[in-house]
């Protein structure tokens, strides 16, 4: 360890302060920038303080629906600096660079041994905390970050590597959790409904396994990344019928493959009739309890089927750390809008209420951080 690194360590752990801001959720659609305590840590403990978190849909669900009860800070997608840690903590050191991943399953319970991490009891205790309930915490200045996630879930960010790109981990999990599930052999024609951030990683990941992808959207704006990542088969989805322009392009039987990465409900029907027969629906983005109308002799007769994934899988964290600390896809280019925590209740308005030209939207309470604090922005 050289000098200038100890003086950084030594600088940070004198300057935690005993309150924080942080964007605290107080009901429905109800976030408020409040002054907290900030959270202390335990012996197997760390406190990071936060440089960049990305806004994620089921954040949006939880704050508009209030599935959950308040007060809590949310954000999970978490990345910053190691400001403490407990006593017993080994693997980490104050000025760490980190990103956290706060859903760790047990590995012993029924679901983790049919690998249905998502639904384990302790994959869904969150091991992260700005204060409250273990919510990610990553909307503050500073989360604590429990035990079994430093042990397991928290990982150092490489040098060359930028906070915005580190935050990208638990997403790219979640999206590689969902390719999985589908099964894609090489050659196989794959439609990805939706061209936000995540059915650009979709796509990505598709292609990666070996599939064509076509792209659809309503939004041009989304349709030119996709292109400029070389999707070459993009469906403007406001001026053509989606179902049609796939059928055309695969000698009119459908694609074997349609992800579903838009939330609207009105979509699972035209996503299954934009499928061949027997081939696989992914309802990636239906988070939202409700009802659709399907047609049941597609799954009987058809042979169509519906598959869904949710969050994400311990088994698949060292591939998607790979993936994004290695750059294999250059997810800061996805990135449309930063804002302050200060600004953090425009952000998650902006988020919940998705324009054109927006992307993935950063809360970055580490903004105005000096260079030495983390090299990279
Ligand atoms: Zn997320
Ligand atoms: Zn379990």
């Amino acid at each position: 360890m050289n000098i200038a690194r100890q003086v950084v360590i030594e600088d940070q752990t004198q300057t935690i302060p005993a309150t924080m801001q942080a964007a605290v959720y107080r009901g429905i659609s109800d976030v408020r920038l409040e002054t907290v305590p900030v959270p202390a840590i335990g012996p197997g403990e760390i406190l990071v303080r936060v440089h960049t978190c990305g806004v994620c849909g089921t954040d949006l669900k939880k704050i508009a629906t209030g599935s959950h009860s308040a007060p809590r800070i949310f954000g999970h997608e978490t990345s910053g600096v190691v400001a403490a840690v407990g006593e017993k903590v080994k693997k980490f050191t104050p000025a760490d660079r980190v990103v956290v991943f706060h859903h760790i399953p047990c590995r012993e319970c029924y679901y983790c041994r049919h690998k249905t991490f998502a639904q384990c009891a302790t994959y869904k205790k969150v091991g992260c905390t700005a204060g409250f309930e273990p919510s990610g915490g990553g909307f503050a200045e500073y989360v604590r970050v429990m035990d079994w996630i430093v042990d397991q879930g928290t990982v150092k960010i490489p040098d060359n590597v930028s906070f915005e790109q580190a935050c990208f981990v638990e997403p790219v999990n979640t999206c590689m959790k969902g390719i999985e599930a589908l099964r894609l052999e090489p050659g196989e024609t794959v439609l990805t409904i939706g061209q936000g951030p995540i059915g650009i990683i979709l796509s990505i990941l598709a292609r990666r396994a070996g599939a064509t992808v076509i792209t659809s959207d309503l939004y041009p704006e989304r349709l030119k990344i996709a292109k400029s990542l070389g999707f070459e088969h993009t469906i403007d989805a406001s001026q053509r019928d989606t179902v049609e322009a796939v059928r055309s392009l695969t000698a009119g039987r459908g694609a074997d493959v349609v992800i579903l990465a838009v939330g609207n409900n009105a979509l699972v029907r035209p996503a299954m009739n934009a499928t061949r027969a027997g081939g696989r629906v992914l309802l990636f983005a239906q988070t939202q309890r409700g009802e659709v109308v399907i047609d049941p002799a597609a799954i009987c007769v058809d042979e169509k089927a519906l598959v869904g994934s949710y969050s994400a899988s311990v088994d698949l964290q060292q591939d998607s750390v790979r993936f994004v600390m290695n750059r294999e896809m250059d997810l800061e280019r996805l990135v449309s809008h930063r804002f302050s925590l200060e600004e953090s209740p425009r952000a998650l308005e902006l988020a919940a209420h998705p324009q054109p030209s927006s992307m993935k939207i950063l809360i970055q309470p580490g903004m105005n951080w000096k260079s030495q604090e983390g090299t990279q922005k």
